[in-house]
């Protein structure tokens, strides 16, 4: 095996921060260890021919992206800070908006790690690329057990304002109420017994509940088949 190939994971590099005001929460977000376990797992399910780096960073705005020239997916500090803020109202609990955050967080990096994947093994894709990463990453979760992560994720976006204009009607994301009812439909669908609260409670419509089943299904067997030859045994 090349020299090169056993540095080809997934791995945590240091926070990159500019601003003092945000170096304090940089270096906290880091020592939680939340990215640490989450490759580590990664590393044990994915075999990858890159090394890949994550880490938080200061971006200038709310954000996550896998730049495929620097092999880096980066998260953004001021992501963490927007949800935060977005669950002020709803949560005064500053315990209970610290776990939708974790869930929120863990769903961003593994919808990153999708984009990393569909890169660096150049899967084939078709419609939405941002779609196809956000089924990734909830069928990651539900697959771990992790379906309260799913809907954590899906609560910020419901938490969060579409502009009604064509600039986010053209954006390559689905519109983040979409994106709250496409991770509440796969949740149920991937165990529709268990989940009837996401009906009322979550407001999950009837018609579309019909179909949650046969969604994650398709999406299930879809990346298992996509990712069967990178996965360990
Ligand atoms: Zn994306």
């Amino acid at each position: 095996m090349p020299f090169s190939n056993l540095h080809a994971n997934f791995v945590v590099v240091a926070p990159r921060v500019e601003q003092a005001a945000l170096k304090a929460d940089a270096r906290a977000l880091h020592a939680s260890g939340i990215l640490q376990s989450i490759t580590a797992e990664l590393n044990e399910l994915f075999v990858i021919p890159e090394r890949i780096e994550i880490l938080f960073a200061e971006c200038g705005e709310a954000n996550a992206f896998f730049s495929s020239d620097d092999a880096e997916i980066t998260i953004c500090i001021e992501l963490i800070e927007d949800m935060q803020d977005s669950l002020l109202e709803s949560y005064p609990d500053q315990k209970e908006r610290d776990a939708i955050v974790e869930g929120a967080l863990t769903g961003t990096l593994l919808h990153e790690v999708g984009h990393a994947l569909v890169s660096v093994l150049e899967l084939p894709i078709t419609g939405r690329e941002e779609d196809a990463v956000d089924q990734l990453s909830t069928w990651i979760l539900i697959e771990a057990e992790m379906p309260e992560s799913v809907l954590s994720g899906a609560e910020i976006y419901y938490l969060a304002e579409d502009s009604q204009d064509d600039e986010t009607y053209a954006g390559e994301h689905s519109l983040n109420r979409q994106r709250y009812f496409n991770m509440v439909c796969w949740v149920y669908g991937s165990d529709s017994e268990n989940n009837q609260h996401l009906l009322d409670e979550w407001k999950l419509p009837e018609a579309r509940a019909e179909q949650c089943e046969s969604e994650y299904e398709l999406m299930r067997n879809s990346w298992a088949t996509l990712l069967g030859d990178h996965i360990r045994d």
